[in-house]
Parts: C-alpha cells; sequence; structure tokens
C-alpha cells in the first residue's frame, strides 16, 4: 500500500488525470482511495425530513489505487514508492526518484535493526 490518509497524491488516469490533492480516505480492501474534489459525482436525491429541498448532491466516489501516484514533498514528483527498513530496525517508504524518505510504514523491528 503506497498511499495513507492525509498524503497529497496525483491521479494518472481518467477525467482528473493531472489533478493533485489530498487523500481523504483509503479503502485497502477494496484498493481503493477518495481523493479531495476528485471523481466528483451528482447524487440525486428524493425530498426527505433531512434534506426537504430534495435535489443534487455533489460527492467524491473513489477511484483504483493504482491510479493514484504520491507526490513527493522533497522533489515535488508524482513517484512510485519503495520501500527499505532503517538502522533501527523500523520501515519506511520512500521516494524512487530522488530517494528521500516519507514517512515510518511500520514499527521498528529488532530483526530488521542494524547491529554495528
Ligand atoms: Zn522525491
Amino acid at each position: 500500500m503506497h498511499i495513507k490518509e492525509g498524503d497529497l497524491v496525483e491521479v494518472t488516469a481518467g477525467d482528473d488525470r493531472g489533478t493533485r490533492a489530498k487523500a481523504l480516505k483509503v479503502d485497502r480492501q477494496a484498493g481503493k482511495v477518495i481523493i479531495e474534489g476528485v471523481n466528483r459525482v451528482y447524487k440525486h436525491v428524493r425530498r426527505s425530513q433531512r434534506n426537504p429541498q430534495g435535489g443534487r448532491l455533489s460527492k467524491e466516489m473513489p477511484i483504483q489505487l493504482s491510479n493514484v501516484l504520491l507526490v513527493c514533498s522533497s522533489c515535488g514528483a508524482s513517484t512510485r514508492t519503495g520501500s527499505r527498513h532503517l538502522d533501527d530496525g523500523s520501515k519506511e517508504r520512500y521516494c524512487k526518484k530522488c530517494g528521500a524518505g516519507m514517512g515510518q510504514i511500520a514499527p521498528p523491528r529488532a530483526r530488521y535493526a542494524k547491529t554495528s
């Protein structure tokens, strides 16, 4: 999983290709992500107690994670991510373009710690 909630991401396919925005929600099970302002659809709602006017409601729908790249906070490029172990045994993801680390993705484990 290369995207976390709150990440700045770039959409690489579909109507919103090229858009950069924040990932609002990641569904690991379905492999989908909801991105702010991306894949907006109008949901038509009937008149009801909660919504006495009825009408159209604009909301974002989830898109496939594979159509989304992480934007590197260090070099600014949209990039694939790799993962690597740090000296303390924790795992982080990193930018494949510039090599900058982009946050821990697993807690330290002694097994992977560098002892020297
Ligand atoms: Zn980078």
